[in-house]
């Protein structure tokens, strides 16, 4: 289908929307839901505008409901790797929904993506699906709390693991974005037992374990951080917790929702070499259907009730439909050269960019892990939550606008990644670098 025609089917599904804008639609929205928006990250209130309206997408661009095209970098929030509307995907989903769109009752194709999970990153010797990545966080906490008898957490500040109570302390996405990076409505007495500590910061760890040797259930961190802008692991941060976490008991969760599938295809562990007890996982294993899991160690999983006692549940989990999105789109990832595309692609990004700040003499920084990259405007290297948080944020606010007005669709935060999709050509990166080129010299 062309961009035209899938914009007139797409159009004639929503007669109630035609010739409305996005203000149009920002104005009722907010009036019925809070912020006009399902989920913070979609504001562009930080960035001073009423949100773009999606009226579809196809591959790496997506069309407002003003008919403008977008070449997006937000994909999702991470699960389109391998574009909007894959036809393969799309395929697959067709031929499901004849079949019923929810049992409750277990189905052959839960089993095959578990197997593939199982298969792609192999310290998941068993999972369990949910719905989302908060879901799956949240499992995972209480999994490690039951498992070893213990209560308190340690996690990152600027990390954001979903928005369960004990992990949204010192959280980064939307909660820093909009200043609740520890939301009220938490019970005081709960927050007290997640311990923050600083991202490649051993030490800060080291400080926690030594108050508390014998407490610590669990220590949760997004393995490359995605949440406070891209931040990766410095060399021996990731081995350091594993040797920590081993010495006093303590479970190491490796919070992929972002990463697995993403920087490798076996996810950060297989790029760091790093095995953690449990790993969390959702977006990309979704394939653009709401999916998480939650995978680890037999001897931990085996306490997941019914066969354990530590009880989780869910009414659509392994939802049919929600598989066959998941499993079309790690059989394709499984096979292709994907990765190989996507790094290249990147470092053409992330060079040109550079390139072109450098010629407007605009201080910058990219963060960059393969396909997630963020570029924060700020002088200094981004290695953690203080640093990122030195960005300067009007800076970025006015190259977004410039982007936007150009047709490039980033985060409308600082303290988010980018994605770049196997849908995105040579092309689409040249016209993004002609944007950046008069973004940098206009703010
Ligand atoms: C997106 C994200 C989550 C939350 O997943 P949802 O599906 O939005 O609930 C958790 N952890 C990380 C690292 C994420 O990037």
């Amino acid at each position: 289908m062309t961009a035209v025609s899938a914009l007139v089917v797409c159009v004639s599904t929503t007669m109630r929307y035609q010739n409305r804008t996005n203000m149009d639609l920002f104005r009722a929205s907010r009036e019925v839901i809070p912020g006009g928006v399902n989920s913070p990250v979609r504001s562009f209130q930080s960035v001073g505008k009423p949100p773009v309206f999606i009226s579809h997408a196809k591959g790496c661009q997506v069309f407002d409901v003003e008919g403008k095209s977008y070449i997006d970098y937000i994909g999702s929030w991470g699960p389109m790797i391998l574009g909007h509307a894959n036809n393969e995907i799309v395929q697959a989903l067709q031929k499901a929904v004849k079949y019923g769109t929810s049992y409750g009752l277990p189905t052959p194709i839960e089993c095959e993506l578990a197997e593939l999970v199982c298969e792609l990153i192999p310290s998941i010797e068993m999972i369990r699906m949910v719905n989302s990545g908060t879901e799956a966080t949240m499992t995972a906490l209480r999994l490690a709390r039951g498992f070893t008898g213990r209560d308190r957490v340690i996690k990152c500040a600027g990390c954001y693991h979903g928005h369960a109570d004990s992990l949204l302390v010192e959280a980064g996405s939307g909660a820093t974005t909009f200043g609740h990076p520890s939301s009220p409505g938490i019970p005081e007495r709960l927050a007290h037992l997640t311990e923050v500590a600083q991202f490649n910061n051993l030490a800060s760890f080291e400080t926690i374990f030594h108050e508390y040797p014998h407490d610590i259930a669990a220590v949760i961190i997004e393995p490359v951080a995605g949440n406070m802008g891209v931040v990766a692991p410095l060399s021996g941060f990731l081995e350091g917790l594993r040797k920590l976490c081993d010495e006093h008991g303590t479970l190491l969760i490796f919070d992929e929702v972002m990463t697995g599938f993403r920087v490798d295809r076996g996810g950060a562990q297989a790029l760091y070499k790093i095995q953690p007890d449990l790993t969390t996982l959702g977006k990309i294993l979704g394939g653009g259907m709401p999916v998480g899991a939650i995978g680890g160690r037999r001897e931990i999983m085996s306490r997941l009730s019914p066969l354990g006692p530590i009880y989780q549940a869910g009414t659509l989990s392994g939802n049919p439909m929600a598989m066959t999105a998941g499993l079309k789109a790690l059989q394709m990832l499984r096979v292709s050269n994907l990765y190989e595309i996507l790094e290249n692609l990147s470092a053409d990004l992330e060079k040109g960019l550079l390139q072109r700040a450098e010629a407007a003499r605009l201080p910058i920084r990219i963060n960059r892990v393969g396909s997630m990259m963020t570029v924060f405007f700020s002088e200094d290297e981004v290695v953690d939550f203080g640093t990122a948080k030195k960005s300067d944020l009007g800076a970025f606010s006015r190259f977004f606008t410039e982007m936007l007005n150009g047709g490039i669709l980033l985060p409308p935060s600082q303290f988010e990644a980018w994605f770049v999709s196997g849908a995105h050509a040579d092309m689409h990166i040249r016209k993004t670098l002609d944007v950046a080129e008069k973004a940098f010299k206009e703010i």
